[in-house]
């Protein structure tokens, strides 16, 4: 029977992982025995067409008669509802969006109930590991900290910066939806950058935030940067979800980076904000070194806020953001408040949100 516009089904599907014994490279680490991390894009079925596996090479292109480079820099993600039980070894926390509304143990196994209370975007993940918890509320939003045991150094340092970006961004962009804000260890052998943010839970790789020595207070404290700019895409990224247009990775990444300086500003003072901006201008410039295409400007009106439109490397376009040729002060508190404003227009204040 064809599915009516606007109708539902129930979809099924039971899935597993098979290692090969022997393979040279390209590890698949994400189930592993004592922590596993798995993202919905990659595990499920994704029904209909799905814009992140295209190829984006833009030699690779030109090779197979492509037009270059590929139409969109980034996937619109629609908006859900969402509810999950999940069961994870004995010795194991399971972690999924929303709210935990029941855990229990049955058959030596543990379970965890989640529900999201507010729609959210088509981004999540599941990780499990055995984790130590810090938890701590902060202006009615429980901030936790799930963490390897040894690996407790940074984590006061965390619930700082994330308290902080909690409060300047709910100030200067609207409430945070949700009542918890997860942050939580992954491991290195992960490789999908520093962190990244799915609602209401950001996932830190090790190295890239829990083992940072960041006692050296002269130098940039890129642990409260890294969580700043995280807590920036509970706004900038989970409720502002643009069209796959050009200036996407504007709307996400530039108003993060943003972010990352007003709570360095709050943290440290404006003086840290001039560290940022050369530690962005190195960034962005040891990025074009290895770019590809030439830079796309955003408008010819906004050149001075330049975002690396459909570059593959993202750490480039996200030094687009404050570094490069001058994105630096062009996005003020006023544009960024702006920008939240006008998200979506004003008679589209429910679904769907992707402002282009
Ligand atoms: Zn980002």
């Amino acid at each position: 029977v064809p599915l009516a516009p606007g109708d539902s089904a129930t979809f099924t599907f039971s899935l597993g992982v098979q290692q090969p014994a022997l393979r040279a490279a390209g590890f698949d680490e994400s189930l592993a025995a004592n922590g596993s991390f798995l993202i919905n894009t990659r595990i499920f079925p994704w029904p209909g067409f799905n814009r992140g596996y295209e190829v984006d090479d833009s030699y690779e292109r030109r090779r197979l008669g492509l037009p270059v480079p590929a139409p969109a820099d980034r996937v619109a993600l629609s908006w859900i509802t969402f509810e999950t039980t999940v069961s994870t070894s004995g010795d194991q926390l399971a972690i999924a969006p929303g709210t935990l509304e029941r855990e229990w143990e049955q058959g030596g196994r543990r379970y965890f109930h989640y529900r999201s209370g507010a729609p959210m975007v088509n981004w999540f993940a599941f990780a499990s590991a055995r984790y130590a918890v810090k938890k701590v509320v902060h202006d009615g939003v429980a901030i936790e900290v799930y963490y390897h045991p040894a690996h407790s150094a940074n984590i006061d340092r965390m619930i700082a910066a994330t308290a902080t970006s909690l409060d300047l961004f709910g100030a200067g962009f609207g409430p945070y939806p949700h009542p918890e804000l997860r942050i939580v260890e992954v491991p290195s052998t992960w490789q999908m950058g520093a962190a990244v943010a799915f609602p209401g839970t950001i996932f830190f790789v090790e190295d890239r935030g829990f083992l940072t020595d960041a006692r050296d207070s002269s130098r940039l404290d890129i642990v409260t940067r890294r969580v700043a700019h995280e807590v920036a895409h509970e706004w900038w990224g989970m409720q502002l979800s643009p069209a796959a247009a050009p200036g996407a990775t504007m709307l996400v990444e530039s108003f993060a980076k943003y972010g990352e300086q007003r709570v360095l500003a709050a943290t440290h003072g404006e003086g840290m904000v001039e560290e940022l901006m050369s530690y962005d201008q190195d960034r962005y410039l040891s990025g074009r070194t290895g770019a590809e295409e030439s830079e796309v400007p955003l408008t010819p009106g906004h050149r001075r806020i330049v975002a690396l439109l459909r570059q593959g490397w993202r750490g480039h376009e996200r030094a687009a953001g404050t570094g490069g040729t001058g994105g630096a002060r062009s996005v003020t508190p006023a544009v960024a408040a702006g920008a939240w404003r006008a998200r979506w227009p004003r008679h589209h204040r429910r679904l769907p949100r992707h402002p282009a």
